[in-house]
């Protein structure tokens, strides 16, 4: 399986708009792995996309991504589905339109059913967003009540124990015997489901990195973050209980207060741990 990081951002995009902090600056005057469009993964073996944030037509443009069959949502969140009308700039031919030429191929927009429901309530002048964009056959529903199986992998949502409904997904590739886990946002409590155990790649989000973030803010033993996102303790507790191999932590927030360089040097003290960055291939 070839996965990439389509966005490695988190909540703000990197740099993050006016923000003059040495992590912004360096990101605005370097450019490259120094900045980070909002969080997404890309399959290529399935053509598949996780999530659309805002910014998600530029960041497959710059991850040079060639096809987009169908994209799977994980949760309603904005930072995760306000980029929706990509559906329309992945399909739409202004010219065709206008001759009453049907699009081709209508991208699966996937969810669960509860996922779906919570997306259904995304919503503009003419109703649910998605569906304007079934209505102009750009996109397609389909409900995941099952794992999916394609281009040869299978996607299993996990759900996790939240009141608003959010999906981890677990991809295997049966034949190799290759397990890949994606969760990257509101992963806590994190789902710590038998199908994810020997997992050759977790690739998570909801967690922040190091105990000082921006401004020297300090996440002490009580801070409320600690309920709301992980620790790297705590990631490399479910890396160890579920015997995964390898980890990339992704959605990384700008509050952190980290620049790619920061997170390269970190990388010596986190054994089997990666710091994702926008246009990272993962081989699994
Ligand atoms: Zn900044
Ligand atoms: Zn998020």
């Amino acid at each position: 399986m070839k996965f990439i990081i389509v966005g490695s951002g988190g909540c703000v995009c990197l740099p993050k708009p006016l923000c003059q902090c040495r992590v912004c600056v360096e990101a605005r005057q370097k450019g490259g792995r120094y900045k980070r469009y909002g969080c997404s993964l890309y399959l290529e073996d399935a053509a598949l996309l996780v999530d659309t944030p805002e910014d998600i037509a530029h960041a497959l443009n710059a991850a040079d991504v060639r096809s987009v069959e169908r994209v799977l949502y994980t949760h309603r969140d904005p930072d995760h589905t306000l980029g929706m009308r990509v559906f329309q700039q992945l399909r739409l031919e202004f010219l065709d339109y206008y001759e009453n030429i049907p699009p081709s191929s209508p991208v699966d927009a996937c969810a669960t059913p509860e996922v779906m429901e919570a997306l259904n309530g995304i919503s503009i002048g003419y109703g649910p967003l998605l569906d304007y964009y079934v209505g102009m056959k750009l996109a397609k529903r389909k409900l995941m009540t099952e794992a999916l199986v394609v281009g040869g992998i299978k996607i299993s949502a996990v759900p996790v124990d939240k009141r608003e409904p959010v999906s981890t997904f677990v991809f295997e590739e049966e034949e190799k015997g290759r397990k890949a886990v994606y969760a990257p946002c509101d992963c806590k409590p994190f789902p710590m489901d038998e199908s994810m155990r020997d997992a050759d790649l977790l690739i998570v989000g909801n967690t922040f990195v190091g105990d000082t973030l921006k401004d020297n803010r300090i996440i002490g033993p009580g801070h409320l973050l600690r309920q709301e996102l992980h620790s790297m303790e705590d990631i490399l507790e479910i890396k160890s209980e579920l015997s995964i191999t390898d980890v990339v932590i992704t959605h990384i927030e700008e509050d952190w207060g980290k620049s790619y360089g920061d997170y390269v040097a970190l990388e010596d003290e986190y054994p089997g741990v990666k710091f994702a960055y926008d246009g990272m291939a993962l081989e699994v």
